[in-house]
């Protein structure tokens, strides 16, 4: 892994509420949609929740912070809100084909849920594959060789589209509400919601794939205050997501490392990195960052698959049993 640690010189930082960081994708997909409640929002249009109502009820969500993501992900591109038409009710919110863009990511969502909780609800889940009719486990392939995708198999480097984006320090503050508590058992992933739903937390994973282990790293490349990242590591840690040893005693640091269980969070992270090539490059740059698969040598780019039959998951091809 190589990680260009460049940070932004004084001048580049343009107010003391923002910072300048290296563009990725990640974090521009993340900055639109990695919020928690658009996450078990955009999770329950995709099983077919699509009403107001239906909505405030199965995510347990204040009708006012609902209504203010509803707000901001239509302003996204990411919900269409259907016309009051003569006869049929309106006000349905629908999937746009950019939303539908993050059915990969749902998938692998799943996967790792699967993998790492066990609970009658996630055991009770079935995914069918429904062309090749078989119940399937999504597995995420390198398009090119067709190897399944390790993050510790990944180089980086600048894109064509390399640049610096503005980050806004301003955040919203962590929900004190644990999705363990939102009432829908159609919220399958609700612990990797509560992981990456949180700005910072996210944040941090990603910088640990392009090889960051240190505090003052981490706090090098994003706008947020020591005790938020204190806590966020803390978090990671009791998430099993992180491991921590000391690098020096006196005074005591840590140095922080991905586990298994936060490398197999990799392939999700990088449908959300293509998400954000393919729908959150908004100047038309392309690619700020390009992956290199070490295994084949070529671009890395992660296809999610059935894996009865090899072919690739379409949104549409997947029926999904929860019970
Ligand atoms: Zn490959
Ligand atoms: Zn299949």
């Amino acid at each position: 892994m190589s990680a260009d640690a460049s940070p932004p010189t004084p001048a580049e930082v343009s107010s003391p509420g923002s910072m300048l960081t290296r563009a990725s994708s990640i974090t521009r997909a993340l900055d639109q949609v990695g919020d928690k409640w658009c996450l078990l929002i955009i999770q329950e249009v995709f099983w077919g929740i699509n009403t107001f109502n239906g909505m405030l009820e199965a995510t347990g969500v204040s009708r006012g912070v609902l209504s203010e993501r509803l707000k901001w992900l239509q302003k996204i591109d990411c919900l269409r809100k259907a016309p009051d038409i003569k006869g049929r009710r309106g006000g349905e919110y629908h999937l746009t084909r950019k939303s539908i863009g993050l059915h990969a990511t749902a998938m692998m969502a799943i996967a790792w849920e699967r993998r790492y909780f066990r609970t009658p609800t996630l055991d009770a889940v079935k995914l069918k594959h429904t062309p090749c009719g078989h119940v399937f486990t999504p597995s995420m392939r390198c398009r090119e060789c067709d190897a399944a995708v390790d993050g510790r198999h990944v180089s980086y480097g600048p894109g064509v589209g390399a640049t610096r984006d503005t980050r806004i320090k301003k955040v919203r503050r962590r929900s004190s509400i644990s999705s363990s508590i939102v009432p829908s058992d159609r919220s399958i992933y609700r612990n990797l919601v509560d992981i990456v739903g949180d700005r910072w937390t996210a944040n941090v994973i990603a910088l640990a794939y392009h090889g960051y282990s240190r505090f003052y790293e981490f706090h090098r490349e994003l706008p947020v205050a020591t005790n938020i990242l204190s806590d966020r590591l803390k978090v990671l840690e009791e998430q099993g997501v992180f491991g921590a040893r000391a690098y020096q005693e006196r005074p005591r640091r840590f140095e922080y490392y991905l586990t298994e269980k936060g490398w197999d969070l990799f392939p999700y992270f990088l449908t959300l990195l293509q998400w954000g090539d393919q729908w959150c490059d908004e100047e038309n740059k392309g690619r700020p960052m390009s992956l290199e698969h070490s295994l084949c040598g070529s671009p890395l780019y992660g296809v999610v698959r059935c894996d009865h039959c090899d072919e690739k998951l379409e949104p549409y091809s997947v029926d999904i049993t929860l019970n």
